[in-house]
């Protein structure tokens, strides 16, 4: 079977998939004639740059082409030999193989200053053209400067980075993006069509997803199957082509997560591997999927445009999911996703990493999110994970309904400021350090606002226990019942809040009371001498 990426390649605009933009601009030229002198188009490989300058090139010379089209005809004797690769006039040059400068003067500037045989346009199409040398450049720049007429440079690139930038000011530059896995099913159901194949949608969607935006990939995958099977291919021959990934599986363990049952999640996994499945490729195509929902989550358009639509028969089942979890937790499973993936190939037990993290994931956040601790300071639940040990009963903290008065100003606040941080550094260095990355930008009512420049410090602090700790430790200093709000904004510019007399004042002895204790507690921290 020939390949199917050269048998089925785009012979006209309408044929080349996505990259629209790009199309109605090039097609807007051919119908103004205002073609450029030199392009540039640019992107990853295998996303249809030299496919787009070859139907270009085609288009310019077709001899039947009427003045209010702008596709080629694809009959006429230009057409079909452009199409053949027969064509004089059209000259294709691979920089990767042939990056002297001799060779390019040879077949760029001597015959780029000769007319053209029985074309209107010479075009020169020269892919990788970042390979080329310096003096290979030079020689293309001279050209550039002051390109014949009807001759058409078209440079194609995966790597713009290094492609001088006095060449690509000389050129109308276009940037190709990946394909979408919708746009690629839709060729590939193309061409199975054209083979008299039947495979299912669901199969050909695989597929494209495996192919991440590559369509010539697509269809090296699909020419594959192709060859394997007969005229209708089974999972399992697809199976034996592509990595097998169940997604459906994928979403059900998402399901079990975010109803926190840890037994179905576990016994999941465990099936997958009994089944012979790769957990390798199973985390991978978790990290994916979740990626996407998240995405999808802070912008719907964000993942569109990122290319990352998985198609239709995927993308109906992570609807509801999408609707279900939350940003913050989709980050959490990220992260753990992420962790297990790196630790996947360490561990004697493969399965491990991703059972540890399902339980983390299933347990851990349960108390942050469930405890009511806004009024009272009860002992933390979660187990304490250092060396010192806290008195075991806790005296509850003074009943913060009651004292509602907040007399106390901003500027009050601000100066005993210090005193706040002195007394949480003693016990916990590093929530000192946090509050230090923090401007104590507002008071509404009672309602102290606190700026972090980092996010991540914002969460720390926003976290009900150690919110709650705090705003005992601020009714002790203050005497008044404020309520901390955490806001981030990344252009803060921090000051320096402890001056040097506080310093040494922290190092003097504090008595740890039973507020401090429970913070102590919460945060993990460790009594310094
Ligand atoms: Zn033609």
């Amino acid at each position: 079977m020939p390949t199917l990426y050269r048998q089925y390649r785009p012979q006209n605009f309408e044929e080349i998939l996505g990259q629209n933009y790009i199309k109605t601009i090039i097609q807007n030229e051919i119908l103004t004639n205002k073609i450029a002198h030199a392009y540039l188009f640019c992107g990853p490989r295998a996303v249809g740059k030299t496919t787009m300058a070859r139907v270009l090139a085609k288009a310019v010379n077709c001899l039947q082409r009427k003045p209010n089209e702008f596709e080629p005809c694809n009959k006429c004797e230009n057409c079909l030999n452009i199409n053949n690769g027969r064509n004089l006039d059209i000259i294709e040059i691979d920089a990767a193989s042939n990056t002297g400068v001799d060779n390019v003067r040879e077949n760029v500037i001597s015959s780029s200053r000769i007319g053209s045989n029985s074309n209107k346009y010479k075009v020169f199409i020269i892919d990788e053209v970042h390979m080329l040398s310096i003096n290979a450049f030079n020689a293309l720049l001279k050209v550039l400067e002051e390109p014949p007429l009807h001759v058409i440079f078209i440079l194609c690139t995966t790597e713009i980075h290094k492609v001088p930038s006095t060449i690509i000011s000389r050129c109308q530059r276009f940037d190709f993006k990946r394909i979408s896995v919708v746009d690629m099913v839709k060729k590939l159901e193309k061409i199975v069509k054209m083979e008299g194949i039947k495979v299912e949608k669901g199969i050909l969607e695989a597929v494209a997803r495996q192919a991440d935006g590559y369509l010539r990939d697509a269809e090296s995958l699909l020419g594959q199957i192709i060859s394997i099977g007969g005229d209708t291919i089974t999972q399992e021959e697809a199976d034996l082509v592509i990595p097998r990934s169940d997604f459906n599986e994928i979403v059900s363990l998402l399901e079990y997560l975010t109803k926190k049952d840890t037994v179905k999640a576990i016994q999941l996994v465990n099936n997958l591997i009994d089944n012979g499945l790769s957990l390798k490729n199973f985390v991978a195509d978790l990290i994916q999927v979740v990626r996407k929902i998240m995405l999808a989550k802070v912008n719907p358009n964000l993942s569109e445009s990122l290319g990352l639509n998985f198609g239709e028969t995927l993308e109906m089942k992570i609807n509801t999911l999408t609707d279900t979890l939350t940003l913050s937790q989709l980050v959490r499973y990220l992260e753990k996703f992420n962790q297990v993936n790196n630790e996947l190939k360490n561990n004697f037990i493969i399965q491990l990493p991703l059972e540890l993290a399902i339980i983390d994931l299933c347990l851990g956040e349960a108390p942050a999110v469930n405890q009511p601790l806004k009024t009272n300071m009860t002992p933390p639940s979660t187990p304490v994970q250092n060396s010192y040990t806290a008195p075991k009963s806790v005296p509850p903290a003074p009943n913060r309904t009651v004292a509602m008065n907040s007399d106390v100003s901003l500027e009050q606040i601000l100066a005993k400021w210090s005193e706040d941080l002195v007394r949480v550094k003693p016990f916990n260095h590093s929530l000192s350090f946090v509050l230090q990355a923090c401007v104590v930008s507002q008071l509404d009512g009672n309602k102290l606002l606190l700026t972090f420049k980092y996010k991540f410090h914002k969460d720390r602090v926003s976290s009900p226990e150690i919110k709650v700790g705090l705003e005992n430790i601020l009714l002790e200093v203050y005497g008044a019942n404020l309520i901390i709000e955490a806001l981030v904004d990344e252009n803060l510019e921090l000051q320096t809040v402890v001056p040097e007399k506080i310093e040494t004042q922290a190092s003097e002895p504090l008595k740890p009371n039973n507020i401090i204790n429970n913070i102590l507690k919460t945060f993990g921290g460790e009594v310094v001498s």
